[in-house]
């Protein structure tokens, strides 16, 4: 099943053409590939990687993904997470297929062990859990068997049954699997397959108080989908063979095959869950979705899109190696998505007010701005101007350093959409801070008149005083106080300045601004309508993006 795409550069990557061998040598009839989370905090950027490849590869090939849920530790999961997860991966705009959980197979895992035991490939065993530590060895020592390996098949049985039953405490017994407590890889060494938690599961309830650990769940919920290519991480590698143990000896029909791939790391992000819930609980953020986040609920209410963080995903490919990525090729993603797609228009963030003493009272005039330069076929807007108007602060200075070409006293400047305006003087309050500045403007000047007699050097934007809008603006920098250190106290790890909150003014052009609209606010940069705490009467907008970008492309997705 050839498509377009798996034709280009990317079909090149270790798993496509083990796919594609499996398709031609009839190894597999259908691609089934799944994506799965555990619900115990909300997806970041880093799964987007992994949902884009298990996602991408299936399409590619004709195949089917499913999303399903690896909930297999009950006091660790939620539902809240469960819906978050769907909607994220909704958002990023894939389809599952199927939509599973790893708990609606307890039965069948539950018969898949009791048939491990009686092959005598599975005990219980009733070593604590330093024990089960201390005799495990090391790399260079081999682990010692326990006590209670060789307890008869009906006594694992009659054990095992009582575990499930609740007889016993939390960690007073374990299933461990039979294999080879001398294995060169530790996994090897007669890992455990259930433990006892007495614990109330987010879709089980108390049903069970017995739970498969993941190395025992995981390939039997691939097979029990008939997942054909299971694609996973790189920590993975020493487990398959316990992977491929487990199929075999729980004699599963399909038999799915592991393959691993380098996990996205990003520069200046912790992406560890982990972490990320410590933020959550300790309210050092405004939840999971706090636009600082890598979180995908974060990166959505900062701004970014679903089409950006593709592209980003797509371009770094599937490498075994996982090398540092430089967010800033992320960022670059999105500049290139928003500088197409979103609106220009002007806002000014700190401001300072104009007086333009020539221009008539009474008159307002609407300046044609353009909507999108780089999409012309959607024309122009109307921008009101008036006697009075609002600038950035920066652009006005008493004294001007040198090539310095905004407004100052006796300079000219253009004003975009509008005319060129002379700064004649300025007003200050009683601290000294300039409150006020006068302007005279030049009515031949006005833009798109094709004056052409003299020229300046500077355009800066502004925002009509008489219909302006209040406006809250957040700017955002790295989360991360420099380079992480788990060691530091949490509130330590943040970076002081990772939010700053002005009050500036939008034009009445965008009054009917709705949350998640994307703008760019011309000379500064793209900002989103904050979904959360924007409103009809104020609105807040997130920056998503600054403007330029030191982004130099060398290399930049760690290849
Ligand atoms: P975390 O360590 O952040 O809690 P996790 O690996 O425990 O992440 P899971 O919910 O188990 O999170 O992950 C679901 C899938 O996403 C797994 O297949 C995992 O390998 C993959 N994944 C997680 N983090 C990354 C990452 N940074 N890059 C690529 N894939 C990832
Ligand atoms: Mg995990």
């Amino acid at each position: 099943m050839e498509t377009t795409s798996s034709t280009t550069a990317s079909s090149s990557d270790f798993i496509r053409e083990i796919v594609s061998d499996d398709l031609k040598a009839g190894r597999v009839q259908e691609v089934v590939t799944r994506f799965p989370p555990e619900p115990n905090g909300y997806l970041h950027i880093g799964h987007a990687k992994s949902i884009f490849i298990n996602f991408e590869i299936a399409r590619e090939y004709g195949g089917k993904t499913n999303l399903r849920f690896d909930d297999t530790n009950p006091l660790k999961e939620d539902s809240e997470y469960v819906n978050a997860i769907q909607e994220d991966v909704a958002w990023l705009g894939f389809k599952w297929d199927g939509l599973y959980f790893a708990s609606d197979y307890f039965e069948e895992m539950y018969q898949r062990a009791i048939r491990l035991i009686k092959k005598g490939k599975a005990y219980v065993d009733d070593l604590s859990a330093d024990q089960l530590r201390e005799t495990r060895g090391t790399l260079t020592e081999s682990g010692q068997n326990s006590p209670y390996r060789d307890r008869s098949v009906e006594e694992n049985l009659a054990l095992f049954e009582r575990m499930r039953k609740g007889e016993f405490r939390d960690g007073e017994r374990v299933l461990r699997a039979k294999i080879d407590m001398a294995s060169p890889n530790l996994n090897m060494r007669d890992p455990v397959l259930y433990r006892i938690s007495h614990a109330v599961h987010h879709n089980t309830g108390d049903k069970w108080c017995i739970y498969p650990m993941y190395a025992f769940a995981h390939p039997l919920e691939d097979a029990i989908e008939g997942v054909t290519h299971s694609l996973c991480t790189l920590e993975f590698k020493d487990q398959r063979p316990l992977y491929d143990w487990v199929i075999q000896e729980c004699e599963m029909e399909n038999v799915p095959h592991q393959y691993e791939f380098g996990r996205l790391n990003l520069s200046n992000t912790v992406m560890s869950k982990r972490y990320l819930k410590r933020l959550v609980d300790e309210k050092l953020v405004d939840g999971w979705d706090d636009p600082r986040m890598p979180t995908i609920s974060g990166l959505r209410r900062r701004g970014f899109t679903p089409e950006a963080i593709r592209s980003f995903v797509s371009e770094l490919g599937i490498t075994i190696a996982g090398g540092e990525v430089d967010y800033k090729l992320l960022e670059h993603h999105v500049r290139l998505d928003l500088n197409v797609r979103a609106p220009r228009a002007m806002a000014v963030i700190k401001p300072i007010k104009v007086v333009i003493t020539n221009y008539p009272e009474d008159l307002t005039e609407m300046m044609e701005m353009e909507i999108n330069p780089e999409q012309p076929e959607l024309g122009t807007k109307k921008v009101q101007f008036s006697r009075e108007i609002y600038i950035d602060r920066d652009d006005f200075m008493e004294v001007p350093p040198p090539k310095y070409h905004r407004l100052y006293p006796g300079n000219e400047v253009r004003l975009k959409n509008a005319y060129f305006v002379t700064c004649t003087d300025f007003v200050k309050d009683d601290e000294g801070n300039v409150v006020e500045v006068h302007c005279t403007y030049d009515p031949e000047t006005r833009s798109g008149s094709g004056f052409t007699a003299r020229k300046v050097k500077g355009t800066i934007h502004w925002v009509d005083a008489k219909s302006a809008i209040q406006a809250e603006f957040r700017l955002y920098e790295p989360l991360l106080a420099g380079d992480f250190d788990e060691e530091l106290p949490l509130e330590q790890t943040i970076n002081p300045d990772s939010i700053k909150i002005e009050h500036g003014y939008i034009g009445a052009d965008l009054k009917d601004a709705k949350p998640q609209e994307k703008y760019q606010f011309v000379r500064h940069g793209y900002f989103n309508v904050d979904p959360k705490d924007s409103t009809p009467e104020k609105k807040v907008f997130n920056l998503i993006v600054s403007l330029k970008s030191s982004f130099k492309i060398d290399n930049p997705a760690g290849k």
